[in-house]
């Protein structure tokens, strides 16, 4: 019978955008001056890892790419009760597109070993492409559910069914193992750090030698990445040109507690708009 499973989550270390960061004066993200933290649609893909292998028995690998604060989002997926992770970390990705991202977490993906699903978020609130799990999975030739907002394993036949969102609706699929999922943010949220887990982080920290059995860093070298698919040398893209959005201000108008009809007239008023499609 198959199991336990083999489970990997990835989880990129974000811009907080509440710290308002800004950009630099090249349009990029000024990542130095912004807070960090875990992508949140990543906390799903957490969710739905530690649930599988919670009900079907296995091992959670975490894996991230970034600079080396990056770990911080391991040491918290830690924390949530993820058994390993590994952090591709190497100047040499700088400035990488989706492209040379995806490149870059399957060849840490395959560096890892054996693997029977992989999860990933949807999107970024950053980079927001929503690009890299299928890029992974069609570099690794494996059947992908995205949008995923509910799975159960067959574990008899070491298939997947899963609930995808599709426009309108959705979509029931059944795929078999090893699959990639991204995970959509109507699945469950991620659940509180255990004490365990915290206490496991607080006692890691505090041993180096320790930490490096649990946290593995890597670089392009390790994983056997060509270094000219990477970086800005492997990202075909160009960032022709960037424009900064100002901050949405203005105050905010409730109309309740009247009949739909004065409450929908009250916002156009409010809103200024002289004309509109009635809709019943
Ligand atoms: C020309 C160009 C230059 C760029 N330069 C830089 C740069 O210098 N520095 C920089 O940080 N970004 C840079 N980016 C942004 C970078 O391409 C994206 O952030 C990156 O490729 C991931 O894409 P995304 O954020 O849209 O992820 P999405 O495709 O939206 O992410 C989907 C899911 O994939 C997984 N995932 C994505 N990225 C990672 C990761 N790094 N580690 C682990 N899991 C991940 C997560 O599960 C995530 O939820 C650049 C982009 C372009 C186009």
């Amino acid at each position: 019978m198959p199991g336990p499973y083999d489970i990997f989550v990835l989880v990129k270390q974000v811009p907080d955008q509440g710290s308002k960061a800004g950009l630099n004066p090249d349009g990029t993200i000024d990542r130095a001056r912004a807070k960090r933290m875990l992508n949140p649609f990543d906390r799903y893909a957490l969710q739905a890892a530690l649930h599988t292998k919670r009900t079907y028995g296995g091992r959670v690998t975490c894996i991230s790419m970034g600079p080396p604060p990056a770990v911080e989002v391991l040491l918290e997926a830690l924390e949530h009760g993820v058994d390993r992770g590994v952090l591709l970390s190497d100047r040499r990705l700088a400035a990488s597109d989706t492209l040379a991202t995806a490149y870059a977490l399957h060849k840490t993906i395959l560096w890892c070993g054996h693997y029977d699903l992989i999860f990933c978020g949807l999107q970024t609130t950053d980079g927001d492409t929503a690009q890299v799990g299928p890029q992974i999975a069609e570099r690794l030739n494996l059947p992908q559910v995205t949008y995923c907002e509910d799975f159960s394993l067959d574990v008899e036949n070491d298939r997947l069914k899963a609930r995808r969102i599709i426009e309108g609706g959705c979509q029931h699929v059944i795929s078999q193992l090893p699959a990639l999922i991204t995970v959509a943010n109507s699945y469950h949220p991620l659940e509180y750090k255990s004490f365990r887990g915290a206490w496991k982080v607080a006692y890691l920290q505090r041993h180096a030698d320790e930490l490096s059995k649990v946290i593995t860093t890597v670089d392009l070298d390790i994983i056997g990445a060509e270094s000219d698919r990477c970086g800005l040398k492997g990202s075909p893209t160009i960032v022709a040109h960037t424009d900064k959005v100002g901050e949405l201000g203005g105050s905010c108008k409730v109309s309740e507690g009247q009949a739909p009809e004065i409450m929908v007239s009250d916002v156009l008023k409010a809103s200024n708009v002289k004309e509109f499609l009635a809709v019943s």
